[in-house]
Formats: C-alpha cells, structure tokens, sequence
C-alpha cells in the first residue's frame, strides 16, 4: 500500500479502486488528507471551515458498512465550496454577515454526494458571495496559490481549486456564474467543469445570480471530473429550473476519442492582447487535437466585446435582488439600531464587504425606474445576440477552444484597486455562461515560472460527455501529468 502521505496525491478514480480492492481504507484517505491539510494550510489557507471531526466520523461509519455494490464516490474525501448548504456544518459564503450561519438542510448536491458516500474534510473559501476572481474578497483572509505563494488561486471558488490543486483533498466541487470553476481551476492547473444551465440543481447553492450559477466539479483529471458530475447531475424538482435532460454515463464515455471532430476557433478571443504564454499553451492544445484527428474551423462570435458589459448588468441586477435577504438579524455581525431600518442599515454596513456592496448599489441601479430599460433591458436583449452567436457558430463545428483566461494568475494585491481589470480576467467564461452553455478548463502548459496555464472547451447544451472525453484524449496524449506545486 502506498505510504500515507501519497495517499492524498491520488485522484478519485485511483483512491476508488483502492478501496474497493479493499487495500486501502477511507479512515486512510481521510488521514492523508487531513495530515496534507496540517502541513500546508497555513501557507494556502484554501478552507474556510476544516470539520474534521466530522469527516473522521463519516471515514469510520464508510469503512465500517461496505454496500454491495460499492456507491461511486464510497469513503472518499472532498471538499464543497463554502456557498453551498450543508445541514449542520458552517456555509459562510466568505461574508461577515453569515459567520454563525448553519444550515437546517442539505443542498441537493450535498445529499447526491452523501448518497455516494463521500467524506466531507470542510468548506473551502471564496470571494465574498462569489463575487471577484482572485479570492480576494473573502472575509476569511485571501487563499494564496499553491503554485507559487504570491499569487491569487482565481475566484471565487479559489479555495476550492486550491485544495485539489494542493492535494488537500481528492477533489472538490465549486459554482460558476461567469467563471468561477474555470478560471481557479485554470490558474492552479486542474480540471474545472461549469455545467449547462439546469443540468445541477441550484437547490442549496446560496444565490448570486441566479440565472448563471450552476455548481459543478473541480477535479485533478478528466475522469474525475466524469464521476463527480455523474453523482450530482440530474433533475430536482426543487428547482424550478433543473433540467430533465436524461443524465448519459459520463465515465463510460470517455474514450470516444477526437477524431472527426470539428473545433471551432473564435477569433475573437484568438486574437490580439492575449499573453504569449497563454497564446502558446492554447496553441499545443489545438495542435494535440488536430494530431489526434480533429480539424479546425475558424468562426465568429461578433458580440464578444459586449459580454464582460452585459454580465455586469445581468449578474449585478440578480445578485441585488438576491442579497435582499440579508437583514442580519440572526446568521452574523449584527448591528443594533433605533429601529427595524436602522439595525438592516448598520449591519448591511458592516456585514458586507467593498466589492459586495459596488455590486448591491450598480444592480440596484440597473434596476431602477428610469432606467430599467435603458440598462437591465438592453443588457438582456444582448444577452440574447450572445446567446444566438453561439447557436451560430455550432452551425460551423461540434466544440468550441478557446483560452480560459487572458493571464497566467496574477500577483495578490495586484487587482484589487482596479475593479475593471479585475472583470477582465472573466473576458473569456462570461460569455459561455450568459448562453447557459457547459464549458470545461483543463490544464495544458506551464510558463517559464512553472505557473499553470490552460484552455477552454465550450460545448452545446449538454454536451459534458463531449467535452470530458476531450480533456481525456488530451491527458493521454500530451503525456503532460498534473504538475505538482512546489510547497
Ligand atoms: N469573477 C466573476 C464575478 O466576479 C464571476 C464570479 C462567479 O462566477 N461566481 O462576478
């Protein structure tokens, strides 16, 4: 058996069929990972709440019932996002103003996963409410890189790529509303899958935007990416917006191959400003697929340059009538008044953080009368052009390469005074999530300084199966392993 510190190394689909050749134990994986976390936590600080006498509780009850047949993700340790409710665990969305807040319910994707028996090592930190791409925004302290210490791990979900990347747990799973699973997973070098809209219930995920957020996995490969996504798939009727698109076998579909395919090249996110390493990271990846039989077809997505606008409008007008529900009262700081309004004034002062309430204010003003149409109406109607973009350019191809992001990370601090560059590291996942569409980013180069680099694949609704088998075909082919962060 392979000594306890490699054990946290493996992905799920290695530690699984460990443990069902019974050679390994969850209380085994569950202590690899928890030594991993003691030894590198302080220097990434990827979790926000660690509940490890829970997940060594959860290992023993694992290791000590063995159904028959074994459920897919049986004893192995995770790590959830910390927006996404857990019945009596800590979901503080990396606020103030939910630091004492416990759920009385499970999420949907929180019962899916306790169904497959995985094991919860905590909830991992996050921009504020999701809001910021640099993790950042917590009120917990930033999550740093594991890759190299000085620089932002992506956001929001951060944390979570973090962890995997870090191997502090197995895998973990995150929310995307304009990038967040791709862009962290990106920028610590793991595999990141944003579902299609409706595809994962939203049941239990604490709302940003509602019309864009979706959960999906972060994974240390494709395969994993395939078993994660299988288990938390599938309709809900809790969410009126789930979808009833029968769920295919992801894992059994990941060896159809490339070959035939059609990629379609934007080239208006191929074009011009993109970082030279980035450039040819994207470059090896396009190569690797033609290598492997797939041709290339450049198209075009014309209203590209209006997305990262229309998102700002769309997600903030969401996110302010979302937030609404904050009054304080019970889950955090709490700020007394002269009365009712004054306590909601002086918490919500208190309780949000800068970039929360630049958010509250513009979508509260896209929102007002006067200029509602002027605003959160011409962002719809475009939201639409961007959505009919897409439907155009899978007229021409199957899938979509594009970059993930436009930098490799960037340095903590070196953002967060200017908001609007800060909304540029999204230039190349907002669209995808304004037209609903599953997208994954995988890993695909390194620079010089051994920072990650990576690429992004955007399918039609539904198509997950596609584009896993895609990064599974490049993980065989690249003969490039997972990088291992130098910590
Ligand atoms: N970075 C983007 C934002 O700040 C996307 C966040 C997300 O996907 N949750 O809104």
């Amino acid at each position: 058996m392979a000594a306890d510190s490699d054990l946290a190394r493996l992905t799920l689909h290695e530690a699984g069929a460990l443990l069902a050749a019974n050679t390994v134990t969850s209380t085994a994986l569950t202590e690899a990972c928890l030594a991993r976390i003691a030894a590198v936590e302080g220097s990434v600080h990827a979790f926000a709440h660690l509940t490890v006498e829970v997940a060594r509780a959860q290992a023993r009850a694992r290791d000590q019932t063995r159904p028959d047949p074994l459920p897919p993700l049986w004893g192995l340790p995770i790590a959830l996002k910390d927006n996404i409710c857990t019945r009596g665990l800590p979901t503080t969305c990396g606020s103030r103003l939910l630091a004492n807040f416990r759920p009385v319910y499970d999420s949907f994707v929180a019962r899916r996963l306790e169904e497959a028996g995985a094991v919860i090592l905590g909830k991992t930190n996050m921009d504020e409410f999701a809001m910021g791409s640099s993790c950042e925004n917590s009120a917990l302290g930033p999550t740093h890189n594991p890759h190299d210490l000085t620089r932002v791990p992506g956001g929001s979900s951060g944390g979570s790529a973090a962890a995997t990347a870090a191997d502090e747990c197995l895998a973990a799973l995150g929310s995307d509303t304009g990038g967040s699973i791709r862009q962290p997973a990106c920028f610590c070098g793991v595999v990141g899958l944003k579902p299609t809209y409706g595809r994962v219930s939203r049941n239990g995920l604490v709302a940003f935007a509602s019309s864009l957020d979706q959960i999906g996995p972060i994974t240390k490969d494709a395969r994993d990416a395939a078993l994660l996504l299988a288990v938390i798939a599938g309709h809900d009727a809790d969410d009126s917006t789930s979808a009833r698109e029968p769920v295919p076998d992801y894992v059994a579909g990941l060896d159809v191959g490339v070959a035939g395919l059609r990629i379609g090249l934007p080239k208006e996110y191929l074009s011009g400003g993109l970082d030279p390493e980035v450039e040819q990271a994207v470059g090896f990846a396009i190569a690797t697929y033609e290598r492997l039989g797939a041709t290339t077809v450049e198209v075009s997505l014309p209203h590209t340059e209006h997305a990262v606008a229309t998102y700002y409008l769309v997600a903030t007008a969401e996110a302010s009538s979302n937030l609404g529900r904050f009054d304080g009262i019970r889950y955090g700081v709490r700020h007394e008044g002269h009365d009712l309004l004054d306590l909601y004034q002086r918490t919500r002062e208190a309780g949000f953080g800068a970039e929360v309430k630049r958010r509250i204010m513009l979508g509260t003003f896209a929102l007002s009368a006067g200029y509602y149409a002027a605003y959160y109406g011409k962002a719809m109607a475009v939201r639409t052009l961007i959505r009919n973009d897409f439907t155009a350019a899978f007229e021409r191809c199957d899938v979509l390469l594009t970059p993930t992001a436009p930098t490799p990370p960037f340095c903590l601090g070196e953002k967060l005074d200017d908001p609007l560059t800060m909304y540029l590291s999204d230039i190349f996942t907002i669209a995808v999530s304004l037209a609903g569409l599953p997208a994954v980013a995988f890993p695909c180069g390194a620079t010089k300084q051994r920072l990650p680099l990576g690429a992004q694949l955007i399918g039609r609704p539904f198509d997950e199966g596609r584009l896993l088998a895609m990064v599974h075909a490049f993980e065989a082919a690249s003969g490039q392993g997972r990088m291992a962060p130098a910590l």
